[in-house]
């Protein structure tokens, strides 16, 4: 069996910062600089920050990437930002199928697949969001919506290094709840065994975040559930003691 990939953190800044914000990323690259962590870190401003954070993070070993990218590779998209834009600016990675876009732009498992692959065209991993709303969860029907979300958005040709799966329970998002460590044990499972027995080596050294709520006080113990190779941070990486306050539960 692969090794368990090397843990990521990954910060979710949402329509959050303005040129300001520069400074919360510099603390935690500084903070990192002295105190190195056993994961990866990366950072998801907003695009109009994503020039001036990668001149800030020029020399730290903080990841840069994108919230969001169009399926196409250029054209007349008003609005939209490609793969080759992100990667153009160094990104390395772009969230896609994020459940605020799947609510509030109605994007289906299909786009987010197009998006996946088109982040990939441009040698970006695709962080491909899933997660049940709270209605789903209470009719019992979380581990059917991940396996569907699972088949319908991740890409044909996904391996380890191209796509990342982030676990995002709705009702967890920025509501101060997560689910009880063995409900993200068993969900994180699952997901596992469809990588699995889709893309066999590569499915098991994908990387699977958590994300929902995570926050210094709970980081250590979800990140030490099973098959929880990292998180998937939102209002908790806006702030560098928050941020590396969760970074250091791989300290
Ligand atoms: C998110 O939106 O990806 C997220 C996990 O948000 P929060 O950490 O604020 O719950």
């Amino acid at each position: 069996m692969a090794d368990a990939p090397r843990p990521l953190v990954a910060g979710n800044w949402k329509m959050n910062g303005l040129l300001a914000g520069r400074e919360e990323a510099r603390l935690v690259a500084e903070r990192i600089a002295a105190r190195p962590a056993a994961c990866d870190v990366l950072i998801c401003p907003p695009f109009t920050l994503i020039a001036p954070l990668a001149k800030t993070l020029d020399k730290s070993a903080i990841l840069r990437g994108g919230q969001d990218c169009h399926p196409a590779q250029s054209g007349a998209h008003t609005g939209n930002v490609s793969a080759e834009m992100l990667s153009d600016l160094t990104c390395s990675h772009v969230i896609v199928g994020h459940s605020e876009r799947r609510a509030d732009h109605g994007e289906s498992d299909v786009l987010v697949r197009a998006k996946a692959e088109a982040a990939i065209s441009q040698s970006l991993t695709a962080i491909v969001c899933i997660g049940e709303t709270e209605a789903e969860r209470d009719r019992g029907e979380t581990l059917d919506v991940v396996k569907r979300q699972l088949a319908g958005s991740v890409p044909y040709a996904a391996t380890a290094a191209s796509v990342t799966i982030a676990y995002e329970p709705v009702w967890a998002i920025g509501t101060g709840r997560t689910p009880t460590p063995d409900d993200v044990a068993e969900v994180h499972g699952v997901i596992r065994n469809e990588l699995a027995s889709r893309f066999g080596q590569d499915g098991h050294g994908m990387r699977i975040l958590y994300g929902g709520s995570v926050k210094p006080a709970n980081a250590s113990e979800l990140m030490s559930v099973a098959n929880v190779d990292g998180a998937l941070v939102g209002g908790a990486s806006l702030k560098a003691d928050d941020f590396d306050g969760i970074i250091e539960a791989y300290r």
